[in-house]
């Protein structure tokens, strides 16, 4: 599998570190994270491409920059609780899961969440549970998580997920419309809540009744 180490070692050297990506915990997660193994064998030669890939139920596993640029914009140091919203296919499941704690993570669609399950074995990620659910909710049982994670792009920032944010915590969401978003990073710290609008971005939508009523 010495191919696709070099294919990871060139993707962070090409694509995240130019792009301005420093973190040494995203950067060595990325490094260490087989993504060929989240994608259909006929996609894994072109896994570690610029661009994300279709994972079947008209979903797509992101591009390897946004998934770098949500992590790091997470801030996490190692000892973290994070809730992912929209496992997919568990590719960035599994790149937090080599950083942090522990993953909870929420996916609405049942053969997605199976294969996202197989997945997260076969890159020993044992640190993550994940259920089938309405992610808008969150999952309050195990919350509030210090940092939250949503890869599908909503309306609005859920207020399900803001009472589930600890404090500190950072919560990272693509909002918009359905052909467009900007990343939000939510600060919740000293009785506050701050938004900061980051990059522009472009995202399945998030379905769920605190997110878009209907596939489209
Ligand atoms: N992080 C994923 C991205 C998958 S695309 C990956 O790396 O592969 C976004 C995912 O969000 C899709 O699988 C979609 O089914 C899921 N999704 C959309 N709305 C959701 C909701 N309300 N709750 C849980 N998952 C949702």
């Amino acid at each position: 599998m010495i191919q696709y180490l070099k294919a990871r070692e060139r993707m962070i050297r090409e694509q995240l570190l130019p792009r301005g990506i420093t973190d040494p915990l995203v950067l060595k997660a990325m490094q260490e994270v087989p993504r060929h193994i989240f994608v259909e064998d006929a996609l894994q030669a072109q896994a570690y491409g610029d661009f994300p890939l279709p994972i079947g139920e008209g979903q797509t596993i992101s591009q390897p920059y946004i998934v770098a640029l949500m992590t790091e914009m997470l801030e996490l140091q190692g000892e973290e609780k994070v809730l992912e919203i929209g496992t997919g296919c568990g590719y960035q499941t599994a790149v937090l899961a080599k950083i942090c704690e522990r993953v909870y993570s929420v996916e609405r669609i049942k053969k997605l969440l199976a294969r996202a399950r197989i997945n997260l074995d076969s890159a020993r990620c044992f640190n993550t549970l994940c259920k089938m659910a309405d992610g808008t909710m969150g999952w309050p049982e195990h919350g509030p998580y210090d940092a939250i994670i949503v890869t599908a792009g909503g309306p609005e920032v859920p207020t399900a997920l803001l009472e589930q944010l600890a404090e500190p915590g950072i919560m990272v969401i693509p909002v918009g419309d359905r052909s467009g978003q900007q990343l939000i990073r939510v600060v919740k710290t000293n009785g506050t809540v701050n938004y900061q609008k980051r990059e522009s971005v472009r995202f399945v939508s998030l379905i769920g009744a605190q997110g878009w009523k209907i596939e489209q």
